[in-house]
């Protein structure tokens, strides 16, 4: 099964490139309600906590922008396809002329290096919100439960291998032309999608507003412990979906599922994708 799908957003091409896929066990949930928690229990492949891991490959004039990268093999056999799915598409990874992480959590960042090391994208600017940049640098994740040194040392890691081609950005900042981060702070301190203008045309990547998507678009109080602050993250979802379901945008995001680009509409008390 192909591992890419691309649309075209006036004259710039976004193909969404998919890592591999995942069914997480409820322990992961918060805010799940008893009987969809049994589901996930009882069912190891439900729809339910069914997720996929994304990256993205942007292409205008000259410029390869990738926004992520997967997860290599550190969630086990069916994720880190990131090489595979960028060959699909046509480019080898030294093609890749720009990299931007949506933020710095391993199922987007461990693609960008070798196990030992090494910088997978040799010709790559990597580009890091400054809010990111600072909160990995700095000592205060120790504190937070999910997010301890292991998952920081990879962070540090990836910077490190990319120091010599390293651009601190700030939101206001293109990250390309055409292509603007989107700043949905919660998920982790410098959290951010990015938005795609051309023409008349336009497309939004919601960063990880959703990680599971047959959960969280019905209910979003159902929330994940990956979040860095849960009050802003839950805030920042509500905000996010009322938003694009108001303005008719079309959507994607870093944990979207098949097709990968779409629009949200309300529905119920809730959200869905538009059929
Ligand atoms: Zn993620």
């Amino acid at each position: 099964m192909s591992r890419i799908s691309s649309i075209n957003v006036g004259s710039i091409k976004v193909t969404s490139l998919r890592d591999g896929e995942l069914v997480l066990p409820a322990e992961v949930l918060l805010n799940l309600r008893d009987e969809e928690a049994q589901i996930i229990k009882d069912e190891p492949e439900n729809e339910l906590s069914y997720t996929n891991v994304n990256a993205y490959l942007i292409q205008s004039d000259d410029r390869n922008l990738l926004v992520d990268a997967g997860c290599r093999e550190l969630f086990g056999p069916t994720c880190g396809f990131i090489q595979d799915a960028l060959g699909e598409a046509g480019l080898k990874p030294d093609d890749v002329t720009d990299l931007f992480l949506t933020h710095l959590h391993p199922d987007h960042i461990a693609g960008t290096v070798n196990t030992d090391g090494t910088a997978v994208f040799g010709n790559a600017q990597l580009k890091i919100l400054d809010k990111e940049y600072e909160f990995w640098n700095s000592d205060t994740f120790e504190a937070v439960e999910v997010n301890g040194a292991e998952w920081a040392g990879l962070a540090k890691a990836v910077l490190g291998a990319y120091s010599d081609r390293l651009d601190v950005i700030s939101f206001e900042k293109d990250i390309i032309s055409g292509v603007t981060s989107l700043a949905i702070p919660g998920h982790t301190p410098g959290h951010s999608g990015f938005r795609v203008d051309s023409g008349h045309e336009s497309l939004l990547h919601l960063g990880d507003i959703l990680h599971f998507q047959n959960l969280q678009l019905i209910d979003p109080n159902v929330s994940t412990v990956f979040d860095v602050d849960y009050d802003t993250a839950l805030a920042s979802r509500k905000k996010v979906l009322d938003m694009v379901s108001t303005d008719k945008n079309l959507c994607t995001s870093g944990h979207w599922l098949a097709p990968k680009f779409g629009h949200i509409e309300r529905r119920g008390s809730g959200f869905a994708v538009a059929e």
